[in-house]
């Protein structure tokens, strides 16, 4: 199997696919889906999680070192 789904382990089919431009060349980009759309839609929430919690931490430490910055102009 080349692209299981992490969910179920079933082949991912091929979704949307797209051309994007890059300099003089074209590429074109497939994305996959797994053939189940509700497993898909777990999928996609839980990529959708993961983005939210690298937001979130991402947040995080960009206000700790606002705050640290602050201490350190106080001092
Ligand atoms: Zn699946």
């Amino acid at each position: 199997m080349l692209n299981p789904c992490v969910q179920c382990g079933k082949e991912r089919i091929d979704g949307k696919s797209w051309k994007e431009k890059n300099g003089s060349s074209v590429i074109e980009h497939t994305s996959t889906i797994c053939p189940d759309s509700d497993c898909q839609k777990l999928v996609e929430k839980a990529i959708e999680d993961r983005k939210m919690k690298a937001e979130i931490l991402l947040q995080k430490k960009l206000n700790a070192k606002a705050s640290k910055e602050k201490e350190f102009a106080q001092s």
